[in-house]
């Protein structure tokens, strides 16, 4: 059983793939085809985070390479970014058998990985892929509620900022979910530009736009920032 500690002091993502090809934290490493750790860029700015690989994934070894992926890839093409620009990964790096939902003890037993490739690539942003995704960070956010809203907190010692979207596996057969998971993504340069003159301002993150969305626990802490 690899130790969260080992997975904690990974210097690289490569480390981090090498630790998920021979994980066995959860019965996932029993059924899967191949690993699904991520794929992109080391430096991305942005860092998109979805739910777990299905099966064009757990036999390609790559997040979103299904039909998903491909409007995924529209959706990046459309900002004039390619795939290698950013960083794509999800809460589980290994297939539920039948596409079924996440486990809470699968996605506890992943977290150690994806934290650490956050730390990693430290992105400007951090753009959720459905329910799961978001719900992992933020449990009692409804996605109905938070899409296309930019909010930030403090996540393994930054001010982070986060979006959430859609799932495009949702999106894709249903056209007024697809329009507005179209519209959400296309807020992604605004929301960096932002990211940017808050940074370069004498001002923190924490003394900017601090609007609640809701009167959830969590929504509190982490505040609109768009
Ligand atoms: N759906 C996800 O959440 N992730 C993938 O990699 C593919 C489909």
């Amino acid at each position: 059983m690899i130790d969260e500690i080992i997975i904690t002091n990974t210097k690289s993502l490569n480390e981090i793939e090498s630790l998920v090809a021979k994980c066995e934290r959860c019965s996932l490493s029993q059924t899967k085809t191949k690993d699904v750790p991520g794929v992109g860029n080391e430096q991305a700015e942005v860092m998109f985070i979805g739910e777990a690989p299905g099966k064009d994934e757990d036999l390609q070894g790559e997040p979103f390479v299904g039909a998903a992926g491909k409007f995924l890839n529209e959706m990046i093409e459309s900002l004039g970014w390619e795939r290698s620009d950013i960083y794509i990964a999800n809460v589980l790096k290994h297939r539920p058998p039948s596409n079924r939902d996440p486990e809470a003890s699968e996605a506890d037993a992943c977290w150690p990985y994806l934290k650490r490739q956050i730390e990693l690539i430290s992105p400007k942003l951090i753009v959720f892929l459905g329910r799961h995704s978001m719900n992992r960070f933020f449990p009692t956010l409804q996605i109905s509620k938070s899409h296309g809203q930019a909010f930030r907190k403090d996540f393994l010692g930054k001010s982070q900022v986060f979006l959430a979207l859609y799932h495009p596996a949702a999106a894709l057969y249903n056209g007024g979910m697809r329009d507005t998971l179209k519209s959400d993504f296309n807020k992604i340069p605004k929301i960096l530009d932002k990211i940017d003159e808050i940074t370069n301002s004498d001002s923190t993150l924490d003394t900017k736009v601090e609007t609640p969305v809701t009167k959830t626990k969590e929504i509190k802490q982490a505040k609109l920032f768009n």
